[in-house]
């Protein structure tokens, strides 16, 4: 059977990587089996609803390649994928468990409920709406079947709730978890519809996977207290056959293990825990994304998938084709999967280091354009062909490979002071003279070049490479550099080299 699957955020904010993950593993297993992977938003609770979080999920899928069948944006046999548009469709269902005794009417204000919880004993929050309490209370069970009518004719407000049936023990198996079991006298008779007409979550969520024909409920750990609840809905409404195959997703932690990362762990330590740059729109407070952050797609998914899955085998670096091909629900973990940033940053690096130098090379042309730098094709692909393996993100061209298009800024004078020696330095004219000379210039000849002109005079590598090397980049660090050379240039190498001669004196003296 191929597997519909679906994932279902409420539109309440930015998207968390472990919504992201949701996404991904839904994702994985509907293209692993060619299946059918759904967006459905859960916008039932309108006071939670925040404008532009919907489309921020959207151009989240868009963006990591996760490509949605079914959905808001793209339609499908199921429309309308937004519950708020699907209102009217919730009632009969309701309706449906009232008729056969599997719901009730119930009219208990809100000031009444109130007052009962702040008279339980220990405390408001032990207070429930269960078979212990709900024949004390206001409801379609203890009122008579005339003053029920007389109530729902006369337009009072009620809430439908679900009869959760007493001491029952409530079992189904979740494939990552294997087989869960809850008492149902720990569960309350959750409502069903609002007064307002509004499906609750658990409602809407358990009539659409089946109008949808959900095959698989792949979604946050958080979610498992409510799959009891909607498993006696699937039996109070007949379903129980076509039920879909549960899998709860492990937590992702903060990076120490203690506890759910949060957006705040992230401000603390410095790293985005949203998928994109989101502006809260009430407050203008903007909280930083991995896109933003300047990673790319198909790494971000590669990181996340690990986040609670592997393969199996040693392979860390997959394509996204290769996790399609390699994923499956059994190896994910009942563990939390803690975040560790740095190992973020090295699926990042792992997969600059495979683009090809002429595709990074247009990666990151507009970091030169913004500079008002031009050169040519051959030019910037080679610069990235020198500095693949060097970048972490796309953004780390320009600091690191600036010195390709402009004079280094400045020199390091601390290793200037230790390398450019009296009796060492006179030998340097020399060198820019044979440089100059140099028949064939390439990184090899130079590299012949500099061996001969050290071993003539005695010079070791640590008194001749590091001088070079602070002469056309300023610093230590950087590409080859031979390559540097001859990437610039044999005239901009000479230009280069001249100043140094020029200005080294001054800066070791000072
Ligand atoms: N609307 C829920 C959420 O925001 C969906 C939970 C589920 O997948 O059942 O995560």
């Amino acid at each position: 059977m191929k597997p519909r699957v679906r994932f279902a955020p409420s539109p309440t904010g930015p998207l968390h990587i472990g919504g992201v993950r949701t996404a991904l593993y839904n994702f994985l297993l509907a293209r692993q089996l060619g299946g059918t992977f759904i967006l459905r938003i859960e916008d039932t609770d309108q006071e939670r609803f925040v404008p532009g979080a919907e489309d921020y999920i959207i151009e989240t899928l868009a963006w990591c390649g996760l490509q949605v069948d079914e959905g808001p944006h793209v339609g499908g046999p199921h429309a309308p994928y937004r519950q708020s548009e699907r209102k009217p469709m919730y009632r009969q269902y309701a309706e449906q468990l009232l008729a056969s005794g599997n719901a009730y009417y119930a009219f208990d204000t809100a000031d009444a409920l109130n007052t009962l919880r702040e008279n339980t004993q220990g405390g408001a929050s032990t207070f429930k709406y269960d078979a212990t309490t709900r024949m004390q209370l206001s409801n379609s069970l203890t009122l008579s079947a005339d003053e029920v009518k007389e109530r729902l004719n006369r337009g009072d407000e009620y809430v439908i709730r679900l009869k959760v049936p007493a001491n029952e023990e409530v079992v189904f198996e979740d494939v990552i978890r294997g087989g869960v079991s809850f008492q149902s006298s720990l569960l309350d008779d959750k409502v069903l519809l609002k007064s307002d007409g509004m499906p609750t979550y658990h409602m809407a969520n358990v009539v659409d996977d089946h109008l949808m024909e959900i095959t698989h409920v792949i979604r946050g750990e958080e979610w498992l207290p409510s799959a009891p609840t909607h498993v006696l809905l699937y039996r109070a409404f007949g379903w129980e056959a076509t039920m879909p195959k549960f899998a709860h997703l492990p937590l992702i932690l903060k990076p120490d293990g203690n506890g759910k990362l949060s957006k705040r762990d992230g401000d603390r330590l410095g790293f985005p825990v949203f998928s994109l740059d989101w502006t809260n729109p009430e407050t203008g407070e903007v909280s930083k994304g991995f896109r933003e952050r300047g990673f790319l797609p198909e790494p971000f998914l590669n990181m996340l998938a690990f986040l609670g899955w592997n393969p199996g085998t040693e392979q860390e670096i997959f394509t996204t084709e290769e996790l399609i091909a390699a994923f499956s629900l059994e190896r994910i973990n009942k563990a939390g999967a803690k975040f560790d940033f740095e190992k973020a940053k090295w699926f990042n690096q792992q997969y600059i280091k495979t683009i090809p130098p002429a595709e990074l090379a247009n990666l990151v042309k507009p970091q030169l354009d913004d500079k008002g730098i031009t050169v040519s094709n051959e030019f910037l692909e080679e610069a990235s062909r020198l500095l693949s393996e060097r970048l972490t993100f796309l953004n780390d061209f320009w600091d690191q490979g600036q010195i390709f298009f402009q004079e280094p800024a400045q020199y390091d004078v601390a290793m200037l002071k230790k390398k450019w020696k009296e009796g060492k330095k006179e030998f340097f004219p020399e060198l820019v003279d044979r440089v100059e000379k140099l028949a064939d210039y390439t990184a090899g000849a130079l590299e012949v070049e500099v061996k001969l002109f050290m071993e003539q005079h005695g010079l070791g590598f640590g008194d001749v490479l590091p001088i070079i090397r602070i002469m056309l980049t300023g610093t230590m660090q950087g590409p080859a550099v031979f390559d540097t050379a001859v990437l610039i240039g044999r005239d901009e190498t000479l230009k280069r080299m001249h100043k140094g001669l020029v200005e080294f004196d001054g800066l070791v003296i000072s």
